[in-house]
């Protein structure tokens, strides 16, 4: 019992003390840690929030559904009436790209502010994002106790804004946006946590809109190399393609088409310059344009200015990447050629046969202006380069093409004159028909046939009768003019295109007659003997007797043999010819069969 008084005594005693020294007292000691507990606690179940929205947050790459998150949870945590991501646009303007609305009902009329809502904040955009540049946050707790600017609060009244706090959203170290927590109904006295909350889930933001970008990159990189890798197939193919066209024409007209549809441009022309024009004038001669532009084809380009200020560039190599025509510094009158042609964007790689600036190869923007990409430069770079070789090839080949024409043409020449030589050098020049060395090696050649087939070869060797006294009376002249009557008719008797006449001597004549027996070379040497008979050519024989002219004719007919040669038939013709003589002429003896 004393104990408990003395106890009780002791902690007025210690009550009075710590006041009279102005120390806390146990139990405000206690209210304290419970505080601090309490505080803990929230702090652990705000870490706990925030991991929650961050984990969210970091699952999707896609900004839509991010902004919608982070929106939605923060506004929940927070218990604020409005959360919402603000963007800059490059002149520090921007607009409310998400937002999430927690309003209790009857506030609806709040949304006028939102997703899509534009606010230029002429502060903002003067001092470029303000005092976010410095990684401040912004806390009102109530926008009519801190003596804003009439200007300033009609606006904040516009969107019936009573209190808020904002972060901002950097993204590597550049000011991205704002994300702002909006209170509509009343004012609210912001809590240190809640604005490091804010903080944090803006840095979370940030590091999302930095992922995503990456991403959005690498797709769009993976897109590039994809239509990189399209380039490079249609470049495969075309390259295929020059080199086996021979025809510039279609060589023309198909790289064209496949440049415009590769780089989806709306003109692509080949234009080439006038020889010689030294660069100034020109046309374009082929091209494939889209129907919404004009052609360009035919059209006769005088350009004065080209030849001083282009050429020498192009002649190097050098090509022309124009993304606006307006803001290149253009000349006047390079603009008026472009205008007339409704070029906006365009990119002219020179076009080179040889060392000489052929042409130009021109791909061409007419709907808007154009930033071209590298890949696609070098496109056309390596095509205009094939190009080249194509264009220096059909020079190669029209060269050998008229070479080739022009030895044709020698050719002929020289087979006229060797079919008439050989004609010439086969025929007797008086009677026109074969001569003895090409009796010879007629012979030759069907005395080798028959022996192999073992058929008959007749000959029938004739002589004019008293042909020296022909000649005595009636001069060489008429003599000549005899011995060609003589052949026209003997040769009009042979209807087998394989029988060969041939003058054997001065006035005497040698028939072949291949695959012929005996009975038939005496029938054509009857024909020949009447033939001749029937030309009815004045003559006198030895005894002065007038008459006609006549011949006297030997037969000689052989299967030829290995034992046997063309000279031994030959022989027997001249003897049964000799024995004809000798019976009387005018008439013909058949050799015996050897
Ligand atoms: P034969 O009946 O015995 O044959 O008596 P022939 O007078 O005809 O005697 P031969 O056959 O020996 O005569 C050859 C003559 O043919 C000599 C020449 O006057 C004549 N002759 C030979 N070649 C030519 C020629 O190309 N033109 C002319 N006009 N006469 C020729
Ligand atoms: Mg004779
Ligand atoms: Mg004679």
């Amino acid at each position: 019992m004393l104990y408990k008084i003395v106890r009780k005594i002791l902690k007025v005693f210690a009550y009075l003390l710590c006041k009279l020294l102005g120390q806390p007292s146990v139990s405000d000691l206690e209210t304290q840690l419970h505080d601090k507990y309490v505080q803990i606690q929230q702090l652990e179940e705000q870490e706990r929030a925030l991991y929650r929205v961050i984990s969210k947050i970091r699952a999707s790459l896609e900004l839509e559904k991010i902004f919608r998150t982070a929106t939605k949870e923060t506004c929940k945590l927070l218990r604020i009436e409005r959360i919402a991501v603000y963007r800059f646009d490059e002149n520090w303007g921007g607009e409310f790209v998400s937002e999430f609305e927690f309003a209790e009902p009857g506030w609806d009329d709040v949304d006028t502010l939102g997703k899509n809502t534009v606010w230029n904040d002429s502060y903002l955009q003067e001092h470029q994002g303000g005092r976010y540049r410095n990684n401040e946050t912004l806390v009102v707790s109530d926008v009519y106790a801190i003596g804003l600017s009439q200007c300033h609060l009609e606006i904040l009244e516009q969107f019936h804004i009573r209190a808020y706090a904002t972060a901002p959203i950097f993204v590597g170290k550049k000011l991205w946006g704002v994300l702002a927590a909006y209170q509509h109904s009343q004012p609210h006295e912001w809590k240190k946590l809640e604005i490091r909350f804010l903080s944090q889930i803006a840095t979370q933001l940030g590091f999302a809109v930095k992922q995503a970008e990456f991403l959005a990159q690498a797709e769009q990189k993976a897109a590039e190399l994809h239509k990189a890798n399209e380039q490079q197939d249609i470049l495969f193919n075309l390259v295929a393609e020059i080199r086996e066209s021979l025809n510039l024409d279609t060589l023309f007209k198909t790289t064209a088409r496949e440049i415009r549809k590769a780089l989806r441009t709306d003109r692509v022309s080949i234009f080439r310059f006038y020889p010689e024009s030294n660069y100034t004038s020109g046309e374009f001669v082929s091209e494939n344009v889209l129907p919404d532009y004009d052609s360009t084809i035919a059209i006769k380009v005088k350009d004065d200015c080209f030849s001083e200020k282009y050429a020498v560039a192009y002649h190097q190599g050098r090509i022309q990447v124009l993304s606006d025509v307006y803001q290149a510094g253009l000349k006047d009158c390079h603009l008026q050629l472009l205008e007339q042609f409704q070029i906006k964007a365009q990119i002219v790689v020179p076009l080179m046969k040889g060392k000489t600036l052929w042409g130009l190869l021109c791909v061409h923007q007419c709907r808007c202006s154009r930033e071209w990409k590298t890949p696609e430069i070098q496109f056309i770079r390596q095509l205009a380069a094939q190009f080249n070789v194509a264009l220096e090839h059909s020079e190669l080949l029209e060269q050998s093409r008229s070479q080739a024409h022009q030895l044709a043409q020698a050719n002929h020449a020289l087979e006229l004159a060797n079919s008439q030589l050989e004609k010439l050098s086969k025929l007797d020049g008086l009677t026109q028909i074969a001569n003895r060395h090409c009796f010879d090696e007629f012979l030759e050649q069907e005395w080798v046939r028959l022996r192999r087939t073992e058929n008959y070869l007749s000959l029938v060797l004739f002589d004019i009768d008293y042909f020296k006294g022909y000649n005595d009376f009636y001069g060489h002249l008429v003599g000549d003019e005899c011995l060609i009557q003589v052949a026209r008719a003997a040769q009009a008797v042979l209807k087998r295109p394989t029988d060969l006449l041939a003058r054997y001597g001065g006035e005497e004549f040698i028939v072949i007659l291949p695959n012929t027996n005996e009975l038939g070379a005496i029938k054509v040497t009857k024909l020949i003997q009447k033939s001749i008979q029937q030309l009815k050519i004045p003559h006198r024989n030895q005894n002065n007797f007038q008459s006609f002219l006549t011949v006297s004719l030997g037969v000689a007919i052989q299967k030829p043999t290995a034992k046997s040669s063309p000279q031994d038939l030959i022989n027997a013709a001249d003897k049964a010819l000799y024995k004809a003589k000798e019976q009387g002429r005018n008439r013909w003896v058949c050799a015996a069969k050897l």
